[in-house]
């Protein structure tokens, strides 16, 4: 029988930070701990602990406010590759959750700010397996690129031709294109999830049409002309 000890929260009386990558921005940063609730668990003989520590963390690059779960059990233990002394290891658990796996495009910010935001977003869903979701996003891409490069075209489909009509994009990109239409259609009407493999190469083709499309442009506009 494991008992709790002790459970409190306090505020910190001074200052007191952690580095940390932030589950919002994404980058490592210094994040503040607003506050803290630390419980202790034992077991009725005492031979066996468990430590939890709930901080409510705030990042000072992104300034959002987070949680940062710290666990340690008394049995997990740990050898220190220097000293070869043991100790207890810690668990570290964020909310929300890290994304983790695919990297972002790099460049970003040189995309249309809707572009980046539904990009951010279904690259997130991605990292999250959310896969419906991704399918949704990678047609919301499309259809972002569509209205900020004022193409026409009643529907998707013609969208897509136009891009190609107006040299955005090659025919083989076309085809990329039109297979991801048929990728949206599916998420959309038929609530069909995808493969990750396959979500994941229909991110590597939208990584390739925005590079293409807004971030080489962008590249090439700052390098010496010859
Ligand atoms: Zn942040």
């Amino acid at each position: 029988m494991i008992e709790l000890l002790k459970s409190e929260i306090q505020t910190p009386s001074k200052k007191m930070y952690i580095n940390l990558k932030c589950s919002t921005c994404d980058n490592p940063t210094r994040h503040e701990i607003l506050a803290t609730n630390e419980s202790h668990w034992q077991s009725d003989d005492g031979q066996l602990s468990s430590w939890e520590s709930h901080h409510l963390i705030q990042c000072q690059g992104c300034m959002n406010t987070t949680f940062l779960k710290e666990t340690q059990f008394s049995e997990d233990l740990d050898v220190n590759p220097l000293t070869g002394e043991q100790f207890i290891r810690t668990e570290r658990f964020q909310y929300p959750e890290l994304s983790e796996g695919r990297e972002a495009l790099s460049e970003l910010d040189l995309l249309p700010s809707i572009v980046k935001k539904i990009y951010k977003e279904t690259s997130a869903a991605l990292n999250k397996k959310m896969n419906v979701m991704v399918g949704f996003g990678v047609r919301a891409i499309i259809e972002a690129i569509c209205k900020d490069k004022n193409i026409s075209g009643s529907n998707l489909k013609e969208k897509i031709d136009d891009l190609e009509n107006s040299g955005y994009i090659t025919k083989e990109g076309a085809t990329i294109l039109h297979n991801l239409r048929f990728m949206g259609n599916e998420a959309v009407h038929e609530i069909k999830e995808h493969q990750i493999e396959e979500l994941n190469a229909a991110i590597d083709v939208t990584d390739y049409l925005l590079k293409g499309m807004y971030i080489l442009p962008k590249i090439a506009e700052k390098l010496p002309k010859n």
